[in-house]
C-alpha cells in the first residue's frame, strides 16, 4: 500500500474520511480543521498528494499560488476574517508536520498570538 492510500487527507478529498468542507475547485479543497486552534482554523489542500513543502515541483509550484489565491478568497468572502488571519505550513518533522499531505493552516477569528504553533 503506497503513502497516498494510507494519507488522512487523500481520503478527505475521495470522500473515504467525512470532513467539513468550506471550499472546493479542480485543485484545492477547504475544510475545517478537526482540533481547532482558533475561532476559524482550516486548512488549505491541494488535490495532490504532495507529502511536504519540500516535495513541489516546478510544475506542481502553482498550486502554491492556488492555496494563496484561495486563502485570499476567504479572506474577503469570510466576515470572521475581515480583520486578518495567519496562513502557515509547518514543514517537515522540525517544523512540526504531523500529516505528511502538503497544507497550509488557515487562521482567525479571533486575534492571534504572536507565538503559535498552529
Ligand atoms: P500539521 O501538524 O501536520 O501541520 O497539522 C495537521 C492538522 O491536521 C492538525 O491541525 C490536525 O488537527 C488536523 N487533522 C488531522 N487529522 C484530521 C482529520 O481526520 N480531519 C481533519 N479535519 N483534520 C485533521
Ligand atoms: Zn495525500
Amino acid at each position: 500500500m503506497s503513502a497516498q492510500d494510507q494519507c488522512i487527507f487523500c481520503k478527505i478529498i475521495d470522500g473515504e474520511i467525512p470532513s467539513k468542507k468550506v471550499y472546493e475547485d479542480d485543485r484545492v479543497l477547504v475544510f475545517h480543521d478537526i482540533n481547532p486552534q482558533a475561532k476559524v482554523h482550516l486548512l488549505i489542500i491541494p488535490k495532490k498528494h504532495i507529502p511536504t513543502l519540500m516535495d513541489v515541483t516546478e510544475e506542481d509550484m502553482t498550486y502554491i499560488s492556488d492555496i494563496h489565491r484561495v486563502a485570499q478568497k476567504l479572506g474577503n468572502e469570510m466576515a470572521e476574517l475581515d480583520k486578518g488571519f495567519r496562513l502557515l505550513n509547518n514543514c517537515g518533522e522540525n517544523g512540526g508536520q504531523e500529516v505528511f499531505h502538503l497544507h497550509y493552516h488557515l487562521m482567525g477569528g479571533e486575534k492571534l498570538p504572536v507565538k503559535v504553533k498552529k
